[in-house]
C-alpha cells in the first residue's frame, strides 16, 4: 500500500514507529506535515498539493494531528475523505473526541460512566454546580486541554469560582467542571483501542502530591491486566465516538471505570515500554484489514432524496411493531430498512426477515419519512426530567441546544435535573 502519516514530526517517537511498522510491512510510506498542504475545492474534484505538488495516489492516511493544529490538520483529513481516500481517523471522530465537553455529550447517552460534569458559562453557575457534586475539592478543565495542561483542581468553592471568572475573562476560554474522583487520586488506566478491541494497557501513577498521572506530568507507567468491565468501557466508548484506534483514559471509580478522555492519536512510547506489546505494528495491520473501509458520512449519502430520512426510536409494548419478525412487518414493501437494532447491552446489525422485535428495543432505520412518522408516535425518545438517563431519552436535539444555552449544563454518570432550570437565557 501506499500510505501517508499526516504528522507535524517525524521523529516524534510515535511517527517514527509507525512508518517503522509500515516498512516492515511492506508499505511505502511517507510522513507528511499537515500544514503544508493546500487544499482545492473544486466542484466534483477535489484534491490537494502537498508543497505546490500533486500527490501520487494514496490507499491509506494516518493522521497523528496534534492539538495545536486541530482546524487544519482536520481540513486535511476531510479532503482525503472527499477524495475517497481511507483515513484510519476521520476528520468528524477527531474533532469529537478533541473537544472534551462534546465527547462527554456524546459518551453520556451511551451509559458510559463519567465523573459527574457541569458546564458552566456564567460564574454565578459555578456554586449550584459545585453543590450538585457534593461539594469541593472539584476539577476545572479547559474544554481542550491535553497533557495535563488545563486540568486545575479546587480545594474551596471560593477557589474554584475565581478560576472560573479568570478563565472566563475577556476572551475567555469555556470550562467544564467536574466531581473529583478522590479514589483514583493520582492516577488512571489507558487502555489502548485498536478495532473494537484492547490491544495493551497501562496504568499510570502520578508522582508525589501531583493529581494528574499524564506522562507529560513524570507519571509513572506500569502495565495492567485490564478487568473485562474496563476493557468493554474502553472499546465502547472507542466506538461511539467513531474511532478505530483510541487511547481511552479511565479513572478508577469505587463503581468502576470512568471515562475522563478519549485520544485519537495516543501516543506510543508510554504503552509500548510499559507493556513490550507492538502497538505499532497493531496499527498498521489494521490499516490493512480497513483500507477498503473508507468512512463516509451516511446521512449525507441516505437523505439526498427528499421524502427519506433515518430515525432512530424506541418499540413501546403497545407498538405495530412489538413480538412481530422482520418478515411478518414487510417494512421494505413500506420503504423502510431496518440497519440494527439496539438491545439492552447488544447491537444487532443488518437484522434479518426472522429477527423478531420486542419493545424496549431501539431501531435504527432508514426509508420513507412518512412510514418512519407511522412507526413510532412522536413523544419517543423525548427528554423527561426524570433520571437516571435511558437510551429512550436520547436524541432529542432541541433539549441538546437548550442545555447549552442553560446557565449550567449537567453531564456525566448520573446527571441531575438536566431541564429544571433552562428558562433562563
Ligand atoms: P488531559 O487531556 O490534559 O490529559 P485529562 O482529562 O486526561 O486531561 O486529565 C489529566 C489527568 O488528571 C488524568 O490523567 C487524571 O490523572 C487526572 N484527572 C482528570 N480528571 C479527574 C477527576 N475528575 N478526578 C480525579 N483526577 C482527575
Ligand atoms: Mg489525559
Amino acid at each position: 500500500m501506499k500510505i501517508v502519516i499526516l504528522s507535524r514530526g517525524p521523529d516524534l517517537y510515535s511517527t517514527r514507529r509507525i512508518r517503522e511498522s509500515c516498512q516492515q510491512r511492506g508499505h511505502a510510506v511517507r510522513v507528511l506535515n499537515p500544514l503544508h498542504f493546500s487544499l482545492h475545492l473544486e466542484e466534483g474534484r477535489p484534491n490537494l498539493l502537498y508543497r505546490s505538488k500533486p500527490l501520487e495516489p494514496l490507499d491509506a492516511v494516518i493522521p497523528r494531528i496534534g492539538a495545536s493544529v486541530t482546524a487544519y490538520g482536520t481540513a486535511v483529513v476531510r479532503q482525503f475523505e472527499q477524495m475517497g481516500v481511507f483515513c484510519l481517523a476521520s476528520s468528524q471522530a477527531i474533532v469529537a473526541s478533541r473537544d472534551k465537553l462534546r465527547s462527554c455529550q456524546t459518551l453520556i447517552r451511551h451509559r458510559i460512566g463519567m465523573p459527574k460534569t457541569v458546564v458552566v458559562r456564567r460564574p454565578d453557575g459555578v456554586l449550584p454546580a459545585i453543590e450538585s457534586m457534593g461539594g469541593p475539592p472539584i476539577i476545572i478543565k479547559l474544554l481542550e486541554g491535553a497533557q495535563g495542561i488545563g486540568v486545575i483542581l479546587a480545594d474551596s468553592t471560593n477557589v474554584a469560582q475565581a478560576i472560573v471568572e479568570t478563565l472566563q475573562g475577556p476572551g475567555g476560554k469555556d470550562v467544564l467542571l467536574q466531581e473529583f474522583i478522590a479514589e483514583s487520586r493520582g492516577r488512571d488506566i489507558r487502555a489502548f483501542v485498536i478495532g473494537g478491541r484492547v490491544v495493551a494497557a497501562m496504568r499510570r501513577s502520578a508522582r508525589g502530591d501531583e493529581y494528574r498521572s499524564n506522562v507529560h506530568r513524570g507519571g509513572r507507567v506500569d502495565r495492567v491486566d485490564l478487568d473485562p468491565e474496563y476493557a468493554r468501557t474502553a472499546v465502547q466508548a472507542a466506538q461511539i465516538l467513531g474511532l478505530r484506534v483510541a487511547g481511552v483514559d479511565m479513572l478508577e471509580g469505587r463503581d468502576g471505570p470512568l471515562v475522563t478522555e478519549v485520544n485519537a492519536s495516543p501516543g506510543l512510547e508510554g504503552i509500548e515500554h510499559a507493556t513490550g506489546i507492538d502497538v505499532a505494528d497493531a496499527i498498521v495491520q489494521h490499516v490493512e484489514e480497513e483500507e477498503l473501509f473508507a468512512d463516509v458520512d451516511i446521512r449525507q449519502r441516505l437523505t439526498l432524496k427528499h421524502g427519506y430520512g433515518i430515525r432512530e426510536f424506541n418499540v413501546e409494548e403497545g407498538s405495530e411493531l412489538s413480538y412481530k419478525t422482520l418478515g411478518e412487518l414487510r417494512l421494505r414493501d413500506r420503504d423502510v430498512v431496518v440497519l440494527s437494532i439496539m438491545r439492552g447491552d447488544q447491537t444487532i446489525p443488518n437484522p434479518k426477515g426472522d429477527r423478531r422485535i420486542l419493545p424496549g428495543d431501539r431501531l435504527f432505520c432508514f426509508g420513507s419519512t412518512g412510514t418512519l412518522k407511522a412507526l413510532a408516535p412522536r413523544s419517543n425518545g423525548k427528554h423527561t426530567q426524570s433520571d437516571p438517563p435511558s437510551p429512550e431519552h436520547e436524541e432529542d436535539e432541541r433539549s441538546g441546544e437548550q442545555r447549552l444555552s442553560a446557565p449550567a449544563a449537567h453531564l456525566g454518570q448520573k446527571p441531575r435535573r438536566t431541564t429544571g432550570d433552562r428558562t433562563g437565557t
